[in-house]
């Protein structure tokens, strides 16, 4: 397993990096670091709604007179006149000469018009925001190869990086194969059943951000999957098929895609389910080759469809992103390969328990539609036992 996620890091560098408005740049990953132009704050601000004071003044009394306000947007530098106060707004830049704001909460501006008076005297420094307290100019905010969430997005407009710089987004396509297959809205004939590999891995890549497109079924003849295989590269940077990778008499897709010119980079990785998965190169067109059993195609996705495209893009920290928890209860496997069960999180305690669920086997695909995490059996365990930590995929997204 984890020589074959290696292989695909290695396949998989991002290409040319394009700039896309801040406002669609959620979910991408930055080709080059954000680094601000302004300071944070960018000028000695204050906090809160209250009145700027020079704590000096507040020496002998508890009142001063209010003869000016100044608002968030008014220009710094204003100078607070000896013994008075200034009302100020949040936001606002702080006076010149003034050490402290008092909230308005602790001041009273209502017995006396024109003056404000304070219940104790603020301590230096309250309530202010001093320039650059937050982010220095020239700082580097986001590193390249950072996925931008909404903070990064935010950080980025903070620091002027619009448009923004980032990897350019990998075309991927989607081929499903099987002479059995009919699509969701058709009622299958005898011995036909309905294609959810299709929908569901267009789901999965619309998941991490990605416009997959559809392309025909391909049926289990030497001529179509041939031309599958000839095209290939021609709309998509990587092609990603579901079926005909195990080892059936009709299971043809390692063979042509080898015949077409594409160096097989792996078939066959001691997981279960996926063994049969698939992996190739021709130039710059990759293949994932997913098995056909729903379960397996989603398992193989989620671990290689998401380290290659996450490489692709840039990202520093390439999924798949396995957490910790503990078991609920004992898990055994047969055989060696390192297996990965459908499990069900609870995370209303301290720590993560997994709870593996009951299910058929690969293509059991209803089982897998009530997980909501894969749980990661290592090779040779044998199992786990209740109450042994072990690693876990969240499946949300
Ligand atoms: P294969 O990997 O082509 O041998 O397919 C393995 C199993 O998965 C078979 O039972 C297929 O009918 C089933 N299967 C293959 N492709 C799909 C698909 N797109 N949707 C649902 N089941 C599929
Ligand atoms: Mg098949």
């Amino acid at each position: 397993m984890a020589e074959a996620l290696d292989i695909v890091s290695r396949a998989c560098s991002p290409g040319r990096g394009e700039f896309v408005p801040l406002a669609e740049s959620f979910g991408r990953v930055l080709a080059k670091p954000v680094t601000s132009d302004v300071a944070w704050p960018p000028f000695d601000t204050s906090a809160m709604d209250g009145f700027a004071v020079r704590i000096a003044d507040l020496a002998t009394t508890r009142t001063l007179a209010v003869s000016a306000r100044a608002a968030a947007g008014d220009a710094p530098g204003v100078p607070l006149p000896p013994g008075e106060a200034i009302r100020v707004m949040t936001g606002a830049p702080l006076p010149d000469g003034a050490d402290a704001i008092v909230p308005v909460e602790d001041a009273d501006a209502k017995s006396e018009p024109g003056r404000v008076s304070f219940r104790e005297t603020p301590s230096r420094g309250a309530h202010v925001r001093r320039k650059g307290e937050s982010i220095a100019a020239g700082t580097e905010l986001l590193a390249a190869g950072r996925r931008l969430d909404a903070a990064g997005v935010a950080l980025s407009a903070l620091a002027g990086a619009e448009p923004v710089f980032v990897h350019r987004r990998p075309r991927v396509t989607i081929a499903v194969t099987g002479n059995e297959l009919v699509s969701a809205g058709r009622e299958p004939g005898a011995g036909q059943l309905r294609d959810s590999n299709g929908p569901m891995l267009l789901a999965l890549c619309r998941a991490r951000g990605i416009a997959a497109a559809a392309k025909l079924p391909v049926s289990d003849d030497e001529e179509s999957v041939r031309l599958l295989f000839a095209k290939a590269g021609d709309d998509e940077d990587v092609l990603v098929t579901s079926g005909g990778v195990s080892a059936g008499d009709f299971d043809l897709l390692p063979a042509a895609a080898e015949r077409a010119g594409f160096e097989m980079l792996f078939h066959g990785v001691s997981m279960r389910p996926g063994k049969p998965v698939a992996f190739a190169r021709r130039g710059a067109t990759l293949w994932l080759g997913l098995p056909g059993n729903p379960v397996s195609s989603a398992v193989c996705f989620r671990l290689f469809g998401r380290r290659a495209l996450d490489a692709l893009e840039g990202d520093g920290a390439p999924g798949p992103r396995f957490l910790r928890g503990r078991l609920a209860r004992s898990v055994s496997v047969r055989g060696r390969r390192e297996t990965y069960r459908d499990a069900r999180l609870d995370r209303s305690g301290s720590e993560t328990r997994i709870d593996p669920v009951e299910g058929r086997g690969s293509h059991d695909l209803a089982a897998h539609a009530a997980a909501d995490a894969l749980l990661r059996i290592p090779a040779d365990a044998g199992g786990l036992a209740e109450g042994d930590e072990a690693d876990y995929l969240p499946l949300g997204a």
